[in-house]
């Protein structure tokens, strides 16, 4: 991937979510202002905090302003026109779309959210409210710091060993005293046993810490603290 450049002002797309009809989606960048690229679709973002809540909408919306303010870290709906934000900056977002409910839902995961099986939790929220099934739901994973740059401590290790059968996978202790923690298939794997079909998910694999072109990282710029906006909304 390290040769591959890309437009300076687009929006950067999974081409097998891109091309359902019903959705619009995208994964920003540092290049490009956090609006939705479509005039008919309002942004809606929350607080943010790391943890594995999951704000349902299943009714239309006239305030989604006043969401900033509420803690979650996840948001599911079967409600056209709402571009479900996230705004990352080395944590990963990760978008979800069923075809047959006509459902989306985005995803806040950094180490912490992963731990507490996010998105597990909101692939069984889309089949508690809305009658998703996993069998037939795509996910997309975007930009976030890889398994190259994310080091972690012996804390996040621990976790993931007393929760998850796969976790000896999702760690590297080659190349660096602290163990690097690899979210992308951490995530992979907890979408595999909420249900999906391994080709239903998608990975961008672009690394926020390496690609300084292209992304903020909290990590590589902490004074920064700016994030790229991700979202996927319906039509
Ligand atoms: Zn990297």
């Amino acid at each position: 991937m390290a040769n591959i450049e890309f437009p300076t002002e687009a929006w950067l797309e999974i081409p097998e979510l891109a091309d359902h009809k019903l959705i619009l989606h995208g994964f920003g960048t540092r290049r490009i202002p956090p609006r939705i690229p479509n005039n008919k679709i309002r942004l809606m973002t929350v607080k943010q905090v790391h943890k594995s809540r999951t704000l349902i909408l299943d009714a239309p919306q006239e305030n989604l302003g006043k969401y900033s303010r509420f803690r979650f870290d996840s948001m599911i709906t079967n409600q056209p026109g709402i571009a479900l934000g996230i705004r990352t900056a080395d944590c990963l977002p990760v978008l979800l779309f069923d075809p047959e409910t006509k459902v989306v839902g985005a995803l806040h995961a950094g180490w912490r959210g992963t731990g507490e099986g996010i998105a597990q939790k909101v692939v069984g929220r889309m089949g508690k409210f809305f009658g998703s099934r996993p069998v037939k739901l795509r996910a997309g994973i975007g930009p976030g710091i890889g398994h190259c740059c994310y080091e972690v401590g012996e804390d996040v290790v621990t976790t993931f060993r007393s929760k998850f059968s796969w976790w000896a996978d999702v760690f590297s202790f080659r190349g660096s005293k602290r163990p690097k923690l690899d979210l992308a298939r951490a995530n992979t794997y907890q979408l595999l046993e909420a249900g999906l079909k391994e080709e239903n998910i998608y990975l961008l694999d672009l690394c926020t810490y390496c690609r300084e072109n292209l992304f903020f990282s909290f990590r590589r710029n902490k004074e920064e603290k700016q994030e790229q906006l991700s979202f996927i909304a319906l039509k």
